[in-house]
């Protein structure tokens, strides 16, 4: 089994629940969203990036110390996860997934961070897998959508608001406050972006 792999490489979790934490990031091509803001619009095409079979993945991933394996895109729920993690919880890989939830998911997955998209809804069948809710808030209109995806969680999904990169600094006090008034919600940042790391 093959996967058409954008890139691969290990670095810290720059958002959500694990920042900070050392991973082997797998980004995977083909999304069919169409984010007008996305930041890495090169994954869009399933069919432009270099295939590579489960075993070599693994094998790249299992250099590193690190054993958080995080599967991202693209939209990776686009492939069929089984083989894949598979290979890596064999390796002893602890499997994250970042996804849009517009796919079901498949394979044997320890967190989801789901980041709904205004461009193409979630699945309501997807959301209640959700570890994390990230919503990127590009317009001050995003609250109430944030609202109402973190109703069609579970009682113990973490609930985190993040900044669009390019808005931050004018979007982060709206958030701050936000959060001063809704307590359930956490600050996301882009903390790799900050660092200029991958
Ligand atoms: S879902 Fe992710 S990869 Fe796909 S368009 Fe949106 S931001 Fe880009």
């Amino acid at each position: 089994m093959s996967y058409p792999v954008m890139e691969h490489f290990y670095t810290l979790q720059g958002e959500g629940a694990h920042s900070g934490r050392a991973a082997y990031f797998i980004r995977l091509g083909g999304c069919d969203v169409g984010c007008v803001w996305c930041d890495v619009k090169e994954s869009w095409p399933i069919d432009a990036h270099p295939l590579m079979t489960v075993n070599e993945i693994v094998a790249a991933a299992a250099a590193y110390p690190g054993r958080i394996a995080v599967i991202t895109g693209g939209e990776p729920a686009m492939h069929n996860l089984e083989p894949l993690t598979k290979g890596l919880k064999a390796a002893g890989f602890q499997i994250h997934i970042e996804t849009s939830g517009t796919r079901l998911l498949t394979g044997a997955i320890d967190w989801v961070t789901l980041s709904p998209k205004k461009f193409k809804a979630p699945l309501p069948a997807v959301l209640p897998y959700a570890s994390e809710l990230k919503v990127v808030i590009f317009h001050p209109s995003d609250f109430d959508w944030a609202e109402q995806h973190a109703a069609m969680t579970s009682p113990d999904c973490r609930l985190y608001l993040q900044p669009e990169w390019s808005k931050h600094e004018k979007l982060t006090p709206l958030i701050l406050d936000y959060i001063h008034q809704h307590p359930q919600w956490t600050l996301s940042l882009q903390t790799h972006k900050y660092l200029n790391i991958p």
